[in-house]
């Protein structure tokens, strides 16, 4: 059912480039992205990057290129153009002041010549009345001698729009129908002082003039639907805007402690997932989630699966919670889901330096195809794999302290010397005959299977824990088994 779109659909994905990019951005970016996948609509890739103080060349390279890593496509963009070219906010500056001119010429907008510590003032006064305490149109209806005067004084106005008497009222996508009294909407500013034009202004002309029919983004921006509905309603009289478009704000995203995720949790940059070898389709499978399901029992889908059942009606309003654990749970059925040449491949990064501490020359292509397989079924993330598997390219691993502790007791050095005798006799071409080979050498110290295995692969590996260990020794070899035992029973011995 999908009433929000019987005309062709146009959605934008409108991030700054302010820093790294965040969760919350992507989620945003998948929404609209399914979006208008699943309406065959257009995706335009706008940058807004008017804050010159904050934004950057480097931030904006950055921007488009994990858009590209999560698989995302657009339609139209900074990089690949389109009807309404330029799509960076910062070459377009021309445009928003030609309509901040009409805007004041036809009287929706005017020159506020208040000075800051003036609004202050008033808004102090205001709060201590119990009145409310936006801006309170002081200049909406200068006389001609009032305004000689502040330009006598020196004063440098900013343009403010001047927003209708009325209530206003519009269906949000995701919560119903919403209202907004005019107390709680007061005229605001579209153009500073320095005549740069702001955001309240830039983001709602280019939407009305790329001819963006739907705006989804987070509930943080709600406060500013009302305004930008005013102002809509000033472009279609100028005839800059066709209509209106719709809007549906998504859910907050919040994490520990109940708190919105913010910028500066570190699980919220989408950096540390592209580093910690998350999939894309992992991550984005997680992040749909945020507010959207595609059915109670089924957690794990294909982004295609997502496109094809994404209704925005369905996106729940109340807050998402981000949840680490389940991201990554998630992240690793899709590692599962990989064919295994694909997920070989993606190893690839994890396999060389910087990760790698073994020489390139140590690393062995055969060995390696030979336990991804097995990695694969172990892994939560991909750089896991780097250490899962050091085992088979440095000549000596070290000995993990804590491993050596826990798992080298009383009574390991004989369990070890008999296991090392029944590996030496055990076919080498089957991991099901090593592992009867220490089975046997367990129940011959009286130990189950599990106590006897973990001193071998503390031995052999350097760790308690790590892939499959039968395959392991395979892997490696009878050769190189024995001699890492040889060295623990010299080390159990010192
Ligand atoms: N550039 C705005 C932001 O990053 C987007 C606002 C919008 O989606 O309307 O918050
Ligand atoms: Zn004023």
């Amino acid at each position: 059912m999908s009433s929000v779109a019987s005309a062709p659909v146009r959605v934008r994905f409108c991030p700054s480039p302010t820093g790294n990019p965040h969760v919350g951005l992507v989620r945003t970016a998948l929404f609209n992205w399914a979006f208008a996948k699943h309406h065959q609509g257009t995706l335009v890739f706008r940058i807004e990057d008017t804050d010159a103080a904050r934004d950057s060349e480097e931030s904006y390279d950055q921007l488009l290129d994990s858009m590209r890593w999560l698989g995302f496509d657009w339609d139209e963009g900074p990089e690949i153009g389109g009807p309404h070219a330029p799509y960076r906010q910062s070459q377009r500056m021309d445009l928003y002041k030609d309509v901040a001119a009409k805007l004041l010429d036809a009287g929706h907008a005017y020159r506020c010549y208040c000075s800051q510590a003036e609004l202050d003032e008033r808004r102090e006064a205001a709060r201590a009345a119990g009145k409310p305490s936006g801006y309170d149109g002081h200049c909406r209806d200068l006389s001609a001698e009032q305004v000689e005067a502040y330009q006598a004084e020196g004063r440098e106005p900013i343009v403010r729009f001047r927003m209708p008497d009325e209530t206003i009222t519009f269906t949000d996508l995701v919560r119903g129908e919403l209202t907004f009294t005019p107390e709680n909407v007061p005229d605001y500013g579209i153009v500073r002082a320095n005549g740069a034009p702001l955001y309240t202004l830039v983001n709602p002309v280019d939407d009305a003039l790329m001819e963006i029919t739907h705006v989804l983004r987070g509930e943080d921006l709600l406060s500013s639907t009302p305004r930008q509905i005013a102002l809509y309603k000033a472009l279609i009289e100028l005839g800059i805007a066709k209509d209106t478009p719709q809007f549906g704000h998504l859910p907050y995203v919040m994490g520990e402690g109940n708190k919105k995720l913010s910028k500066r949790d570190p699980e919220s940059s989408l950096n540390l997932y592209r580093e910690r070898g998350f999939l894309p389709e992992g991550l984005l499978n997680y992040l749909s989630l945020l507010g959207w399901s595609l059915s109670a029992d089924k957690d794990i889908f294909t982004i295609d699966e997502m496109v094809a059942a994404f209704d925005i009606a369905d996106v729940q309003p109340n807050p998402a919670r981000f949840d680490l654990k389940k991201c990554e749970a998630i992240n690793a059925d899709h590692i599962r889901l990989l064919d295994v040449k694909d997920f070989t491949e993606r190893c690839a990064p994890w396999l060389r330096a910087p990760f790698a501490p073994w020489a390139p020359e140590d690393f062995d292509e055969s060995k390696w195809h030979a336990i991804a397989p097995h990695a694969q079924t172990r892994l939560k993330v991909l750089s896991e794999i780097t250490d899962n598997v050091d085992f088979l390219f440095l000549a000596e691993p070290a000995f993990d302290e804590a491993s050596w502790t826990k798992a080298m007791k009383e009574g390991s050095d004989a369990l070890l010397t008999t296991a090392r005798a029944k590996l030496e006799s055990a076919d080498w071409t089957s991991a099901e005959s090593l592992k009867e080979a220490v089975l046997a050498a367990g129940e011959a110290h009286g130990l189950k299977l599990g106590k006897a295995q973990a001193p071998v692969r503390v031995a052999v590996t350097g760790r308690t824990v790590g892939l499959p260990l039968f395959e392991s020794l395979e892997v490696l070899g009878k050769e190189t088994t024995l001699a890492r035992i040889d060295a623990a029973l010299a080390k159990l011995a010192a």
